[in-house]
């Protein structure tokens, strides 16, 4: 390709671009394809000779774009959301051209000391502890795997690094049994082995029990075993409970355990000093992770990783071969001792472009909207008979069902499950569930960053027709 033909489709697909945002909510917002059906239309071998842009652009428009679900539709309601921005959108097309490999300091000095910058600045906008380093990571299960691997080499003297496991004791992680799955798999990874992560329960809002999770500790001191690391959950994924954080921190303060906070989701809204109370004793935590690119309008990927001591993480990760020593080493963050990779993308940028584009008032601005938003739905999911709230509404996230009385709870649950089916199949909404008391609960998330109350009165009035439609057929 010249400098010229790119020019040329750059320009192209800056409108393409600029069009989808623009048209994105006349897309049906989950993707209607069938299971393998893009697979079959993709020719299965790859093309011997060069194909035209215009070839290659046609497939992408009529094979891909159907079966995309467009997460950046403002009818999205699914997971949680992981939102974009025209800003972040910008920089990611600065950080593709340039395609650094922003490994250590020296392969791309900006970006070392942007990323260093914007902690600092994702530090002062969250309300965070002065004594927290940030580092960016690709998602949050990378930055909670590299806490309990940090806290499994600071409890061993750094020695399971060297040595391996042999002879060492079972070391024992505890999150509440609502925790994300990212959790588990950083157990297994870490070689702590699934059998000693401790689920603890939770009480009637879903946010771990501190009783239970001393008592956990204590006997599981009394049979030998090391406690090692609590994750407690700052907005868990099925409900947004919050864990105590203060109380959990004072029991890791008490049995010299680590204590990790995942806020993925729930971290954004720190940025609201009317919120920071969810947070409060995050200060006792040694780290904390939240997603940007969950709910702070930058694109997938860039979690924002924090730790109270990072000598402790780089001593976990460090390696230094000859061919990666610079002069600058001793003055300088390399970010590859700071976690898994070698390679790092430059994501500093686009959150940069973000901030500065958006300004903490901006941001805030579409938080209170989006929170706003779920506590309208809140009321009307609590002033219909027909529908029953299973969760508090403490962020954009609400959890409902339909309430069908004189059935079993079996049938309540088929039934949601048709009626959520139902919703999304339209196309014109797009909401996930989860399991609430072995209730099938409707999860309908407010966050994307287009949102707007007219988006979430047509969703609702969606809801209302096709759980209706149940109610008919089954009186
Ligand atoms: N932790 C919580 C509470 C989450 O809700 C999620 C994802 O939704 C994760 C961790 C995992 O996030 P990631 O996809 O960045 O690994």
């Amino acid at each position: 390709m010249t400098t010229s033909d790119f020019r040329k489709y750059a320009h192209q697909f800056a409108d393409w671009m600029a069009d989808y945002f623009e048209n994105v909510e006349r897309y049906p917002v989950v993707s209607q394809v069938k299971p393998g059906e893009i697979k079959s239309a993709l020719p299965k071998a790859p093309p011997q000779k060069g194909e035209s842009m215009d070839a290659i652009f046609n497939d992408f428009n009529r094979i891909i774009l159907p079966g995309m679900t467009h997460w950046q539709s403002p009818n999205f309601f699914g997971y949680f959301p992981a939102n974009n921005s025209m800003p972040s959108v910008l920089a990611e097309m600065l950080t593709a051209t340039m395609g650094a490999q922003c490994m250590v300091w020296l392969s791309s000095p900006a970006a070392a000391e942007l990323e260093e910058a914007t902690m600092e600045w994702l530090k002062e906008m969250l309300g965070l502890p002065a004594s927290f380093a940030g580092v960016i990571q690709d998602t949050a299960s990378t930055s909670t795997l590299c806490a309990i691997l940090t806290a499994r080499e600071k409890k061993s003297g750094y020695e399971i690094n060297s040595k391996g496991f042999s002879g060492k004791e079972r070391f024992r992680v505890y999150c509440s049994e609502h925790a994300h799955s990212s959790i588990d798999k950083a157990v297994k990874i870490a070689g702590l082995g699934l059998e000693n992560l401790v689920k603890i329960g939770v009480d009637a809002d879903f946010a771990i029990r501190p009783d239970e999770l001393e008592e956990r500790i204590k006997s599981d001191i009394v049979e030998g075993k090391t406690p090692l690391c609590v994750v407690a959950a700052l907005g868990t994924t099925s409900s947004t409970a919050i864990d105590p954080v203060r109380k959990i921190g004072q029991i890791c303060d008490k049995y010299n355990v680590w204590l990790h906070v995942d806020g993925a989701y729930a971290g954004t809204a720190l940025a609201l000093p009317e919120m920071r109370w969810i947070a409060d004793g995050l200060e006792l935590a040694d780290s904390f992770v939240f997603n940007p690119h969950k709910w702070m309008f930058t694109n997938f990927d860039c979690s924002a990783y924090f730790v109270k001591d990072p000598q402790s993480l780089i001593q976990t990760f460090t390696i230094s071969p000859e061919y990666l020593k610079t002069s600058a080493d001793d003055q300088v963050n390399n970010y590859r001792d700071w976690g898994i990779q070698l390679g790092r993308r430059f994501r500093a940028l686009k959150l940069w472009f973000v901030i500065r584009s958006y300004g903490l008032e901006g941001i805030r601005e579409k938080l209170r909207l989006h929170i706003g938003l779920a506590h309208k739905i809140k009321e009307w999911v609590l002033s219909d008979p027909r529908f029953e709230l299973l969760a508090p509404v403490l962020l954009g996230t609400v959890c409902f069902r339909m309430t069908l009385p004189g059935l079993d709870e079996e049938r309540i649950n088929r039934l949601n499950e048709e009626f959520l089916n139902r919703v999304n199949n339209t196309g014109k909404a797009f909401l996930t569930h989860t399991k609430l008391n072995g209730k099938y609960t409707i999860r309908m998330s407010i966050g994307q960053t287009e949102t707007r109350e007219e988006h979430v009165v047509k969703a609702w009035e969606l809801i209302v027709d096709e759980a209706q439609k149940i109610i008919y057929t089954i009186s």
